[in-house]
């Protein structure tokens, strides 16, 4: 008898990708769904306190607490490899025994902001995470950045995984060796609102399933090897009024930038150093925010610039009727630990801040930022990025509109959760952190 032979139920994962970047939750019977879509599974308050690392660390719940993960259907993925186990899994809230939303709840962070933009502000969010990762399934030849032996030497894992991201529900855009040792890119269709940040989580897991059934992993950690360009995860955005129409493009504005749009945009930048606590969420993202690393160091908005933190991108002649449609801007502060709620959200409260107060984008430069001298950066009102996570948690925590949208509860979890994360690995090299970042992404 073949071990496929065996009788098997259909099990359904159920899960959410919490504070720490991972997606983690409880499987049950699939027979089930209907009655677990309404009463959910079991979760307690300490499981937000789950470091990137797996341990609880600081737990200001202790034991008490009883939550429940209410899968959303809308996400549920059902993919099958001819020969594996399935990928069955869906994405979830973390809902109190009352059925409200839980504070703590990631999703619902991004939830209420995007609640927020559409009520007070008529507005929705496009957006599409871009996914940098390494593969261990192959070997690096020299040479080969960008190559087409790179492409080659990964055989069918790029096929897999297109497939596998297709028939989980996402549109895949493109697949391509990327400029590191092993490191590849997928980019998939943008989506409005909450789709967005589930499709990321989605992905992800795309990539770890595809991996592991050919016996392999995808390391999506900033950084892998100290020193070496690193993993990025890049979110393109753009705003649509409720009727579905592009607003954020006016080409006879600076940067391309509308009228409208440019308070959302301004909040951002503002908001930037702060913001990147939640974005750039680990120790070992700070390894990536270096120069000369194709990664951002300053909260700076520039047109076509790989080097900018928020990247107006470019509008391709070719298409150009459609310049509306096509004008996005691309956020560079991420990286896969992040929660993609997280992120998404952290954008969203802070575009809403600047639509609050009506801000306005310090004129555009008149000097490439790459010619300026730090006193020339700071006088044309652009900020340093935070050189380390401590730094940045600093910044968040005295930033009065992301502590208002992260509320108390939230903000006190999430500043606790990642100074443990700190303290758990205190006293060890950059070599150390950066194996036991690659090994837990
Ligand atoms: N790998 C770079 C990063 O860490 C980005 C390279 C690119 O522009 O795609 O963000
Ligand atoms: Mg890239």
């Amino acid at each position: 008898m073949q071990r496929e032979d065996l009788e098997r139920e259909d099990l359904i994962f159920v899960g959410t990708c919490d504070l720490s970047g991972h997606l983690r939750g409880k499987a049950f019977p699939a027979r089930d769904l209907e009655s677990r879509r309404r009463k959910g599974m079991g979760y307690t308050g300490a499981n937000i306190m789950m470091s990137a690392f797996g341990p609880i660390y600081d737990n200001p719940f202790g034991t008490v607490g009883d939550l429940t993960l209410i899968p959303d259907l809308s996400t549920k993925v059902d993919v099958e490899f001819a020969g594996f186990a399935p990928e069955r899994f869906c994405l979830a809230d973390i809902v109190t025994a009352e059925g409200e939303a839980w504070p703590y709840c990631p999703r619902s962070f991004l939830k209420r902001g995007l609640e927020a933009l559409r009520t007070e502000a008529g507005l929705e969010i496009l957006s599409a995470f871009e996914q940098e990762f390494v593969y261990t399934g192959v070997g690096d030849r020299p040479g080969t950045t960008y190559g087409y032996d790179s492409f080659r030497n990964q055989g069918t894992f790029g096929e897999i995984f297109i497939s596998a991201i297709r028939r989980a529900g996402a549109t895949p855009d493109s697949f391509l060796p990327e400029y590191a040792p092993r490191q590849y890119e997928v980019t998939v269709a943008p989506q409005l609102n909450l789709r967005a940040a589930d499709e990321a989580v989605i992905v992800r897991e795309m990539a770890r399933a595809v991996a592991f059934r050919l016996g392999h992993r995808v390391i999506l950690s900033p950084v892998v090897e100290l020193g070496a360009v690193g993993n990025g995860t890049h979110i393109h955005f753009s705003l649509r009024d409720l009727a579905g129409q592009a607003v954020m493009y006016d080409a006879s504005r600076p940067y391309g930038i509308s009228e409208r749009a440019e308070p959302f945009v301004a909040g951002i930048v503002r908001h930037m150093p702060a913001l990147t606590a939640l974005t750039a969420p680990s120790i070992v993202s700070y390894f990536r925010l270096r120069p000369n690393r194709w990664a951002p160091v300053w909260a700076n908005l520039a047109e076509r610039d790989r080097g900018a933190a928020l990247r107006v991108s470019p509008i391709f002649r070719a298409a150009a009727e459609n310049a509306g449609q096509q004008f996005n801007l691309e956020f560079r502060v991420c990286d896969a630990t992040a929660s993609p709620y997280m992120a998404l959200g952290a954008l969203v409260h802070s575009g809403l801040d600047g639509i609050r107060n009506k801000l306005r984008l310090p004129t555009p430069p008149a000097k490439s930022i790459w010619e300026m001298e730090p006193e020339e950066r700071h006088a044309a009102g652009i900020a340093d990025l935070p050189g380390s996570l401590a730094e940045a948690l600093g910044r968040l925590e005295s930033d009065e509109a992301l502590r208002a949208s992260l509320g108390p509860d939230l903000l006190s979890a999430y500043l606790r959760l990642r100074a443990s994360e700190i303290n758990a690995v205190k006293g060890e090299s950059d070599e150390a952190i950066c194996a036991r970042y690659a090994a837990a992404y």
